[in-house]
């Protein structure tokens, strides 16, 4: 019986990437600031992607795919 060699996969880094959450907060004193706006439809705990595109800020949702124009 020929032998199969199982060669172990290195596991892909994109896919077994630790979601950074928490860096979204900052505590000053005895407040915590979020840096990005939670998703309207989804509620608190699902942060907005951030991009900036011909002088608008887009928010986009990665959860729900809600996408909010904001002007500055
Ligand atoms: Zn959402």
């Amino acid at each position: 019986m020929a032998e199969k060699k199982r060669g172990k996969r290195p596991k892909s880094k994109s896919k077994h990437r630790v979601s950074k959450k928490y860096k979204r907060y900052k505590i000053e004193g005895d407040k915590i600031i979020r840096d990005r706006e939670f998703c309207p439809k989804c509620g608190p705990g699902v942060f907005l992607g951030k991009r900036k595109l011909e002088g608008k800020t887009i928010y986009y949702c990665g959860s729900c795919f809600l996408t909010i124009e904001k002007k500055e």
